[in-house]
């Protein structure tokens, strides 16, 4: 009877630092693990009753282990299987403690406390571990490299797949202003941006009670539209003193196209982009992103490209996710692309959608998947649509969905 429970014991005590191991080679770095003085205890105190058993079984019994283990073999298969089940749910347990715990309390390269009156940075990347200074954290990184990479991936992809605020509304209407440009237009006269609807609900209105000066107003603050080149570069420059991050993107866009009478420069424009995406205008980091795609005014790289449409799409504009979703798409990450797509769609993204009805067609996307999206698209056009709005595309010849 001494033997089994010896045996079963010691079984136990394999499997328990198997479980360890394992879980130290996949998830939490050794120094944490031995940073955390309970998990050692209980390590070792395994090891030490275990060796005391091993001594008093062989003292009484002056057999061999091999023997015993044979002899017992039926006996601790079940009570193996219940011991190796409880092993791993209790190093899982410690890890997460770990984690949790002596991170954020101790520098993970030294060990030194934030008792010891020493101001813990955390790891900018993966905000996981801290260290007390720069030389610790670098002492560290062979060991941390790795966990932090994959924890930063994940606090990434969270954010990247959320959905992200939905475009501002248009001050007149109030009803929100449509994703593609044709449906909006930016006033530098007063800062707004307004729907194609408004603009010509107010000038229509005009023309019709014959007040035709009115014509050519800002529906908003009422200032006459500019008369010249120079006046339309004037009123950008004057909101650009003022960090309007929209008029410093249409100078930017101004100088790629070389509009207004100003010669095409897209150094120019892409310093302009540049401050405008310091300000968070996600359009501004959205072109940045296309301008190293296609190498206007800096050296084609597609790294970058992906870095700015990430930006963009986190930031708000839905034309950078369908872009990444075209990428991830082509290395063959439908999983990715889909997600993608379906965020778009929401945000009015009508290419996601295609894209999206092309995968469903294709047999890469799920009849669910594809009815999201159009779920999303659909509630997209119910904020954005509206009467005035269409009879502004019917007149224009513009549409704006
Ligand atoms: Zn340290
Ligand atoms: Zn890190
Ligand atoms: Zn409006
Ligand atoms: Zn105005």
């Amino acid at each position: 009877m001494i033997g089994s429970s010896v045996q079963v014991f010691k079984i136990f005590v394999v499997w328990h630092r198997l479980s360890y191991i394992r879980i130290v080679k996949d998830e939490v770095e050794i120094t944490q693990l031995i940073a955390n003085f309970s998990l050692s205890r209980c390590t070792y105190n395994c090891y030490y009753i275990c060796i005391v058993l091993s001594t008093v079984q062989v003292l009484v019994y002056h057999k061999s282990i091999v023997i015993i283990v044979l002899d017992n073999i039926l006996l601790l298969l079940p009570w193996a299987i219940v011991w190796w089940t409880l092993a791993i749910r209790y190093s899982t347990q410690d890890m997460s403690n770990t984690s949790e715990t002596e991170n954020t309390m101790l520098c993970a390269n030294c060990g030194k406390g934030e008792e010891d009156s020493i101001n813990l940075k955390a790891c900018m990347a993966c905000k996981l571990v801290k260290y007390c200074s720069r030389d610790c954290q670098i002492a560290h990184r062979p060991q941390h490299k790795r966990e932090c990479k994959k924890r930063a991936a994940e606090l990434h992809d969270k954010k990247l797949f959320e959905q992200p605020p939905p475009l501002e509304d248009c001050p007149i209407c109030m009803l929100r202003l449509p994703l593609l440009g044709m449906g909006r237009t930016y006033m530098a006269c007063c800062g707004k941006t307004m729907c194609a609807g408004c603009i010509h609900a107010v000038q229509s209105r005009a023309v019709l009670a014959g007040r035709v000066k009115e014509d050519n107003i800002c529906p908003f603050c009422r200032t006459p539209n500019p008369k010249s080149n120079e006046e339309i570069i004037e009123r950008f420059e004057k909101r650009m003193d003022m960090n309007d991050a929209r008029a410093i993107f249409n100078l930017g866009g101004s100088y790629s196209k070389g509009l207004y009478g100003l010669p095409q420069n897209y150094a120019k424009a892409l310093g302009l982009w540049r401050r405008a995406a310091e300000l968070g205008y996600a359009n501004a980091i959205y072109n940045i992103g296309l301008a190293y795609r296609n190498g206007c005014g800096v050296e084609k790289d597609k790294k970058m490209a992906i870095y700015y449409y990430e930006l963009a799409a986190i930031g708000g504009y839905a034309c950078a996710r369908t872009n990444l979703g075209v990428i991830e798409w082509e290395a063959g990450n439908y999983d990715r692309t889909i997600k993608h797509y379906i965020l778009a769609a929401r945000e009015g993204e009508s290419n996601s959608l295609k894209n999206m009805k092309s995968m469903y067609m294709g047999g890469q996307a799920s009849k669910d998947d594809y009815a999201k999206a159009l779920r999303g698209y659909q509630s997209y056009l119910d904020e954005i649509k509206s009467d005035q709005r269409e009879e502004a595309a019917v007149v224009h010849g513009k549409r704006y969905y």
